[in-house]
Formats: structure tokens, sequence, C-alpha cells
């Protein structure tokens, strides 16, 4: 499996990159090539062309979930009638602190221009890559909790993001995480990736792992890295400096940047 990284907050220094508070991956493995998340604005297009990647190739699009730091860049997108697979509350209007957070294109939208696979269970897309639709909660230290509001059924409700999920890959060495933002926990996520594919092995992970404050959810968190003795920790997008050098003193944790290339 190869992933390239299309969009990302951070960009390394003398590459010339767009950086935006995003994710976007185009992810190749055995004969299909994917799109995860498609960043904010059109950048990850434009680093797609620097980096010599062709986005007519997609076979599939995977979104993490509906907010529009990974849904935003559909619009740009000028891909028809392929398979577009992610958990079916995605293209929900969602609301947070004043602003509109949902996808650019609602459920019409999308219905009119993809081949939709909407999916709370977990769902095969290539050779060794599952989609895994909604995620239970394994552990007390990552409860759901609301952010915003989302109209279900005509009503405006707490946002508890059950649309939230991610990617594994199932590799010789165990199981490759790709998520999106992790709001609904990347402890919960790796647990329920184990159960989907059969296997108690976690080899990484690249994404948002969604920890911002220095806390017991934070250690908790490496605690279970460690246990699990994960290898490739790629934390990135919504993973604040200060998680990043709590994570340090305890893993080895590794630099994600536009252009970023993993071949695992
Ligand atoms: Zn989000
Ligand atoms: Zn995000």
């Amino acid at each position: 499996m190869k992933l390239t990284v299309l969009e990302d907050n951070n960009t390394y220094i003398d590459m010339y990159y767009l950086g935006e508070p995003a994710v976007s991956y185009f992810i190749e493995d055995g004969g299909t090539s994917i799109l995860f998340d498609t960043g904010y604005s059109d950048a990850y297009i434009a680093n797609a062309r620097t980096l010599g990647i062709d986005l007519d190739s997609i076979d599939r699009i995977v979104l993490s979930h509906g907010h529009n730091d990974h849904s935003g860049g559909l619009r740009y997108l000028d891909k028809h009638g392929i398979k577009l697979i992610t958990h079916p509350d995605t293209f929900n209007y969602k609301f947070h602190e004043g602003l509109d957070i949902s996808s650019p294109l609602n459920m019409d939208d999308v219905s009119r221009i993809y081949d939709l696979n909407l999916s709370k269970e977990p769902v095969q897309i290539s050779d060794n890559i599952f989609f895994l639709g909604e995620i239970p909660v394994f552990f007390d230290f990552e409860k759901r909790y609301a952010l915003g509001k989302t109209r279900k059924d005509n009503q405006m409700i707490d946002d508890y993001l059950y649309d939230d999920s991610a990617i594994v890959y199932r590799s010789d060495k165990g199981l490759f995480m790709i998520s999106g933002c992790s709001h609904s926990g990347i402890c919960n996520i790796m647990e329920y990736a184990k159960k989907v594919c059969n296997d108690e092995r976690i080899y990484g992970v690249i994404g948002g792992y969604h920890l911002f404050n220095v806390d017991e959810r934070l250690r908790k968190t490496i605690r279970y890295f460690k246990n699990n003795k994960v290898e490739l920790i790629y934390p990135c997008h919504c993973v604040s400096l200060a998680a990043k050098i709590e994570m340090g003193k305890a893993l080895d944790i590794k630099e994600v940047g536009v252009g970023l290339v993993l071949d695992i």
C-alpha cells in the first residue's frame, strides 16, 4: 500500500506545497486508487498536480466524516460516477459556534454525482483496505461527546459525530490505521479495526488523533499505544503541539506534511 499526503496542516521546509488545516490522502492498494478525504479547499488538487498524481485515476472516494475540513474539496473534484463510501450521517447539516461546518455538497448533490455506499457497517474497498463504518465505544476515556449541532429527521440535535470513521490497511506486520479527525476516539478506532480484521497487531496510525490537552485522555492514549507496541505513529491534523510533545516523551512519533509518501 502506498499513501501520499495530499493535504495536511503542515508543510515541509523547502517543499512548496499548499497547506491548510485539513486532511486528504491518495492511497494505492493493488489495482485500486482511493482518495481519502478531500481537504477544505482545492489545495489538494494543486498539490496532487505538483506531486504528479493524476486524480482522474481514482476508483473510490472515502470520507472520514462530514466536517468541511475533510469534505470541502469535494466541490472542486471533477470526477463523476465513481463509488463514494462513507457513513449515512456524513452529508447531514452540521453547525458549530455560528458556523456552517457541513459538507458543501448535500445528500441530493452527492447522490446525483456519485455511486453512494452509505454504511454503518464495515465495507471492503480494496484487496486489503476496509472502511470501518460506525465506531463503537470501547474505552471510558473516549466516550462520545457533542460538538455543535446537526440536522437529523428535520430536527436540530447535538452532534455526537457518529459519522466519524476511518479506514484500515491489513499489512503483513499488522494493521495500519488511516484516520480523519478521530472524533470517535483513536483507541476506539484501533480496537474496532482489530475486531473487523481479526488481527490484534497494530503496526501504525496516520491521521488526526483529536488530542489537544495534556490530560487523562492523552495519558491513557499513550499507554494504549505502548501496550499495543505500535511502531509507526504519525499524529497530525488535530493533534496540538503540547500533545505531540507529551507523546514524544514516551513514543517514537513521526512528522507528517504534504508530500509525505508511505510505502507500507
Ligand atoms: Zn471533524
Ligand atoms: Zn478535521
